[in-house]
């Protein structure tokens, strides 16, 4: 008999606590362990971008120093050719090399009349006032200069200007060559185009009053960074312009890793906004999986610990089979004899010792319901049962079966005078000379009160019980003691006998043995009286 499948059960609690420890360890891994791994993984993605916008506005620090410096080689040529404007536009269209680097290219003179273009244009003017501020200060400190082109509200997309003295033969700066880059330049904006950051990461740049001079979505430029919350801004996150990464929102909203980087040359930040769900997609990819392994590591921890727990709780299972089998009689409680060190063993032979006593008692209690608890001799009920199988048997064996029928004379007296204890005294020894008197194989029991019975079995003549008769009243003949007193003790016996395939059960043989009693009692006590009964009369005799 299996034991019953409950949540009740050891096995399902055992099994609960190893899955739910397994769970918690998992989720402690997942905690304890993913969390700072994690940030320790964004930080190095994040570090990873701001590595790559260094590098790039490095480059592009590099590339507007190569313009810087192609101008000002031109500049120095341009000087040592000629000394006329119209010369000096031509060796401008000349230039080929500044096509590539430059949006324009333009010889001002002091006042800031344009003397020659890059395109060979004759379209002669006045640059605008702003560039006129930043020609004196060319002709004033005589050095070249790179800076933001300045631009009015309409103006569409920024610029850059690079300013190169050209110097007459003294030294003088006799004319300034300006050249003009856009942001969008293939060198500039190319080239931050063409670093990609993912799937939907992309650069920027920001000047330092805060408007957008380059971003992929064109719509974007010359709007305000710093005034629209939707734009990442590194003034919006420390005035004088943040550099570094950090955690903040995309203009979608979505969350996005910000890098920012100032270039060197010019007041402007490069910026990069990579969302978080590409930026961290290889984070998210190896938490995902960890947090997968962690699970897969939970349920195998908690299949192995059923598969332990129902290994282990196995022998209490058959310990509970063997207690079954006993209580429906299937097995003896020697199957409880289980010799194991752990706690089920212990259980076994705990059980056991238990059975022991319990059949022990059971013993007991048998033996008692059988025998007469003063003299531990038998009982009325036993003698019954004795009685009956001798009267079975004599029929088989063709013997005669004959019951005495004692009772001890004058015994009230014996209490009456000597007390109750010295009575029971009496009857302990009554009982003990009887079963000396009598063969091994006869049965005495008492009755009740001061009243016997001897069951005489296999008797082949009166004359044996008889016999049997006088040497029980020999035996009593001896005083009995008690308490430092010797007294005489007598008895009445009436003895009744039954043939082999005599018509009396055991009620009837021992009323005639009563009444034989009572004939020895009214004949003067202390003697014996036989009733061998009509049937056996003939046959007893032919015996002798
Ligand atoms: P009789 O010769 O006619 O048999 O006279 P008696 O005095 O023996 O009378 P009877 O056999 O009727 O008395 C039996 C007495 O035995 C009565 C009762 O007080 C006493 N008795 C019964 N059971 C016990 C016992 O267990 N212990 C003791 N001490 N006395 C008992
Ligand atoms: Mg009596």
């Amino acid at each position: 008999m299996e034991f019953p499948a409950t949540s009740a059960t050891l096995l399902f609690r055992i099994t609960r606590l190893v899955v739910l420890l397994a769970l918690a360890s998992a989720a402690l891994v997942a905690f304890a362990v993913l969390r700072p791994l994690e940030a320790h993984m964004k930080a190095g993605v994040g570090g990873q971008e701001f590595a790559m916008l260094k590098a790039a506005a490095a480059s592009l620090d590099s590339q507007l120093a190569a313009k810087q410096s192609l101008l000002r080689t031109a500049a120095a040529r341009i000087a040592a050719e000629q000394d006329r404007a119209s010369v000096l536009g031509k060796s401008l269209v000349e230039w080929g090399e500044l096509k590539g680097e430059f949006a324009d290219v333009m010889l001002l003179d002091g006042a800031g009349k344009v003397l020659a273009r890059l395109d060979g244009s004759s379209s002669i003017g006045t640059v605008a006032a702003g560039v006129r501020d930043q020609l004196r200060a060319l002709f004033r400190e005589r050095k070249g200069m790179l800076a933001p082109l300045p631009f009015g509200a309409e103006a569409r997309q920024a610029a850059l200007l690079v300013m190169e003295p050209v110097r007459d033969a003294a030294g003088q700066v006799r004319y300034a060559l300006a050249g003009s880059i856009a942001p969008d330049d293939a060198r500039i904006g190319g080239q931050l185009a063409a670093l990609s950051l993912g799937r939907s990461g992309y650069f920027f740049i920001v000047d330092a009053s805060g408007t957008i001079v380059h971003h992929p979505d064109k719509r974007r430029l010359m709007t305000r960074a710093l005034h629209d919350p939707r734009v990442a801004s590194p003034t919006a996150t420390a005035p004088a312009g943040f550099e570094g990464w950090r955690e903040g929102r995309s203009e979608r909203g979505e969350p996005a890793l910000l890098a920012f980087k100032r270039l060197s040359g010019l007041p402007w930040t490069v910026a990069a906004v990579h969302p978080v769900e590409d930026a961290y997609a290889g984070v998210h990819a190896a938490k995902t999986g960890a947090l997968v392994a962690a699970a897969l590591v939970a349920i195998a921890a908690g299949s192995v610990g059923l598969a332990a727990a129902v290994r282990i709780l196995r022998p209490l299972d058959e310990l509970y089979c063997r207690v079954c089998d006993i209580e429906a009689g299937a097995a003896d409680i020697a199957v409880l004899d289980v010799r194991r060190l752990d706690e089920v063993g212990a259980l076994s032979q705990a059980f056991l010792s238990l059975s022991r006593q319990r059949e022990a008692a059971e013993a007991k209690l048998a033996r008692l319901a059988f025998t007469d608890a003063l003299t531990g001799i038998a009982n009325r009920r036993m003698l019954e049962d004795v009685l009956a199988c001798a009267i079975a048997r004599s029929r088989r064996a063709g013997q005669v079966v004959a019951v005495a029928y004692l009772d001890i004379d004058r015994f009230k007296s014996i209490n009456d005078t000597m007390g109750h204890q010295a009575g029971d005294a009496v009857l302990v020894e009554f009982a003990a000379r009887l079963k000396t008197a009598v063969r091994a194989h006869d049965t005495v029991a008492r009755l009740a009160g001061d009243e016997f019975m001897v069951v005489f079995d296999g008797i082949s003549v009166v004359a044996e019980v008889e016999e049997a008769a006088k040497r029980i009243l020999a035996c009593i003949e001896v005083p009995f003691t008690h308490g430092g007193r010797s007294f005489p003790v007598t008895s009445s016996i009436g003895i009744a006998l039954r043939p082999p395939h005599g018509s009396h059960g055991s009620a009837e043989l021992i009323g005639r043995a009563d009444a034989a009693l009572y004939r020895a009692k009214k004949d003067g006590r202390n003697r014996y009286a036989v009733d061998a009964g009509p049937e056996i009369a003939l046959s007893m005799r032919l015996m002798h």
